[in-house]
């Protein structure tokens, strides 16, 4: 209700309007009622548009993944999946090494930055919060409603992509098709030469899609 009379009644207006106090930087007023206004706001964060959801510094979206900070100019602070729904999975190949992929999504003036960098040993990089819009898949559509993996290595070069590389990635891509709903398909989990517009190759000849997506399957697929 609150979502389409864009004035919701009572008690949620008073709070949304303390939270817009807070956000506007009024916290000389707001102080009063800044510790109540945030207790209640944890409980209804979900219902409230245009709100941004509460972040925690270093907090990563896939268990066991490191968290390494990229450039803010690299991507765009978003409210996913409320303002955009997220329906699929970009694959890459970074075309370098794991740490030139870091420095890169670092450097504001590199204007591109995956979600996620898997490595050949299968250690798992979170340098972008799933809620916020990654600039990877050069499609300003498809980065709003995509989750963007990088993987180490060269598209050209089949000994890059190893086992435990395939393994990881395969159980990241499934828990974010999990979380989402995302069907775990090759409609859905793509490479970034199918994103129409594209000039880029990868994940490139050496990508084997037939043993990844069964490893997918393998994680998302509840066996009961
Ligand atoms: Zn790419």
């Amino acid at each position: 209700m609150e979502a389409t009379s864009g004035r919701p009644a009572g008690g949620d207006a008073d709070r949304r309007l303390g939270r817009r106090a807070l956000l506007v930087g009024g916290a000389a007023a707001a102080v009063g009622t800044a510790v109540l206004a945030r207790q209640e706001l944890s409980h209804l964060w979900w219902r409230l548009p245009g709100v941004d959801k509460p972040r925690v510094a270093g907090a990563v979206d896939f268990r066991g993944a490191r968290w390494v900070a990229a450039s803010p100019a690299n991507y765009r602070q978003a409210d996913r999946p409320d303002d955009y729904p997220v329906d699929r999975v970009v694959i890459h190949v970074t075309q370098g090494g794991y740490r030139s992929a870091v420095k890169a999504f670092q450097d504001p003036a590199h204007a591109a930055a995956a979600h996620y960098i898997v490595r050949r040993d299968g250690r798992i990089t979170q340098l972008i919060r799933e809620l916020d819009v990654a600039f990877h898949a050069g499609n300003r559509g498809y980065n709003e409603r995509s989750v963007g993996i990088e993987h180490e290595g060269f598209v050209e070069d089949a000994s890059s992509f190893t086992d435990a590389m395939y393994a990881a990635s395969a159980r990241l891509t499934a828990a974010i098709c999990g979380r989402y709903g995302i069907p775990a398909d090759r409609e859905h989990v793509i490479g970034h030469v199918e994103v129409p517009g594209t000039d880029h190759t990868d994940p490139g000849p050496h990508w084997d899609w037939g043993r990844y997506m069964g490893l997918v399957r393998q994680v998302h697929t509840p066996e009961t």
